[in-house]
């Protein structure tokens, strides 16, 4: 009966090659399925329950060019994700390893834009990541940003585990009183923006997990990475607003960001 479904794919049509990658719950190959370049990701622990699977066939539906492409799911002792493969890497890893000589401004903007206009089709989707950082955006072969890990978040970490919330990107209202939602998305990506433009640093250099979340609380905030447009950090602090109602929605945030660009590249289109 499971078979019938489109996002239950064929481990035999599956051919697995080396390890690109170590997750939470195991490790990311890459291999091919039928013709196609693929990421798979195995997931160690039992996520069979029918919600799940649900969840999946959710997310094989949601197609955006700053998403990356979930083609489905093989469930073979354990859980393998099958997604479209992003040779570059993640965010983080692709910013510190070229630098500021490599990517120009311009990339950084676009790269910001690129994940702000995926977020606006999951916020229309009615979705909350929970989990938006650099880590968790992926580089394609023609330098576009995507989303990566969308939906799953809420299905594989059931529990909630609170001791594995990522504080450092967390709103302090999901932190304290579990308030998920697309404004505390837009907290995260305040965050995200702050690494971007500060070539894959890690967010509050040299400071405790529990000082961060006691500082923050208080109202204290990032300082703007070195070079930093000063609009861009604006956006930034905005994103940082304590009160969620007062955070820029994506589709706000997107305006600033292409009123921006086009300030430093009239010639190009936003
Ligand atoms: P976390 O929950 O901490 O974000 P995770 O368990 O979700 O981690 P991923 O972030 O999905 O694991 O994957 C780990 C690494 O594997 C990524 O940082 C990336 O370098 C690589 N990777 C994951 N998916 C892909 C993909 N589709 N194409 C290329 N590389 C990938």
């Amino acid at each position: 009966e499971l078979s019938k479904m489109g996002w239950l794919l064929d481990m035999t049509k599956l051919r697995l090659g080396g390890i690109i990658g170590e997750g939470e719950f195991g490790a990311v190959y890459e291999g091919e399925y039928v013709g196609q370049r693929v990421a798979v990701k195995t997931i160690k622990c039992d996520v069979t329950a029918q919600a799940f699977l649900q969840e999946t066939a959710v997310m094989t539906k949601l197609q955006h060019k700053n998403l990356v492409r979930l083609l489905g799911v093989i469930l073979n002792k354990g859980l393998h994700i099958v997604t479209e493969l992003m040779i570059k890497g993640n965010l983080v890893n692709f910013l510190r390893t070229r630098g500021r000589s490599v990517v120009t401004s311009i990339q950084l903007f676009r790269y910001s834009l690129d994940v702000c206009e995926g977020m606006e089709y999951l916020e229309s989707k009615k979705l909350v990541h929970r989990d938006l950082a650099a880590r968790n955006i992926l580089v394609s072969d023609d330098n576009a940003a995507k989303i990566s890990d969308f939906g799953l978040t809420k299905v594989v970490s059931k529990e909630a585990d609170k001791a594995k919330l990522p504080i450092k990107w967390t709103a302090p209202e999901a932190l304290t009183k579990e308030k998920f939602s697309t404004k505390s998305d837009v907290w995260s990506y305040g965050v995200l923006l702050w690494e971007i433009f500060s070539y894959g640093r890690q967010p509050y250099p040299k400071m405790s997990l529990k000082d961060v979340q006691a500082k923050v609380e208080a109202g204290y905030r990032m300082e703007a990475p070195e070079d930093c447009p000063a609009n861009v950090y604006s956006l930034m602090k905005l994103c940082w607003e304590q009160e969620p109602r007062r955070r820029p929605g994506f589709p706000k945030l997107r305006e600033k960001l292409e009123r921006e660009m086009g300030k430093r590249s009239p010639g190009l289109p936003a």
